[in-house]
């Protein structure tokens, strides 16, 4: 039996008491999700939704963005910030998958292997491995598991990894993560990490993870040594 696939079918279920069932509903749209997750830089989930938003309007199709301008681009997404760089990656991202796919369209990436499709992804332009695994997840409900900055903060309190960065986390729980719990420890993990795994001051004493945690461990391990070490002297010391 594989030891990390146990934990993390364990990990799933106690997140799932603490914040409920997760059923994945995957949208369907890849293209959509790619250049949402584009606009999502540096902004707020709600400013980057209207950002989308007034880029569809103003593109209807796909085929009209990729042949405007840039800067006819940036100035539709200018609320969302950092206007210039994102019109010019949606621009060239979209050139791009014409030019592989004959379309505008990643409906291509459904029937690819789950790799070669993440590898794909990643070959764009400005995408990342989170990004990457985002698209397929949750636009084709492909298992691949995304990880965030709140992810990987909590998968190396809870001593899962001992990595540096959220892509190294990702690379090492991608093959690890049963596929039917993807969606839902994903999503449960991010929610932990807003709501009590915080970066500043992690809520432990009402964490369900408390005993299978190194984090946790560590800090009771280190507050029971600093009680020794200021222990008053016991009767015999005082005496001698
Ligand atoms: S016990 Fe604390 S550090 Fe560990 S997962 Fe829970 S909240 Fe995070």
């Amino acid at each position: 039996m594989d030891v990390m696939k146990e934990r993390l079918r364990r990990l799933d279920s106690v997140l799932t008491e603490m914040y409920g069932p997760k059923p994945l509903r995957p949208h369907g749209d890849p293209l959509g999700e790619l250049v949402h997750i584009i606009l999502t830089q540096n902004t707020s989930d709600a400013n980057s939704d209207r950002t989308y938003a007034a880029l569809r309007a103003a593109y209807p199709s796909w085929d009209q963005a990729a042949l405007a301008p840039p800067g006819d681009i940036a100035d539709v997404i200018r609320m969302g910030g950092l206007s210039d760089i994102k019109a010019v990656r949606i621009g060239d991202a979209l050139r791009r998958i014409e030019a592989d796919f004959g379309s505008i369209s990643l409906a291509s990436l459904d029937t690819m292997e789950k790799t070669d499709a993440f590898d794909y992804l990643t070959s764009l332009p400005g995408v990342g491995p989170k990004t990457a695994a985002c698209v397929l997840l949750f636009a084709l409900g492909r298992p691949v598991f995304p990880v965030d900055t709140h992810v990987h903060r909590v998968s190396n309190r809870l001593g899962l990894v001992a990595t540096r960065s959220p892509a190294a986390t990702q690379a090492a729980l991608m093959p690890a993560v049963p596929d039917e719990i993807v969606y839902q420890l994903h999503m449960n993990m991010v929610t932990h990490g807003r709501k009590a795994c915080k970066a500043g001051r992690p809520a432990c004493s009402r964490c369900l993870l408390q005993s299978e945690c190194d984090w946790a461990c560590e800090r009771a391990q280190a507050v029971a040594d600093s009680e020794t070490q200021y222990a008053p002297p016991n009767s015999a010391g005082d005496n001698g």
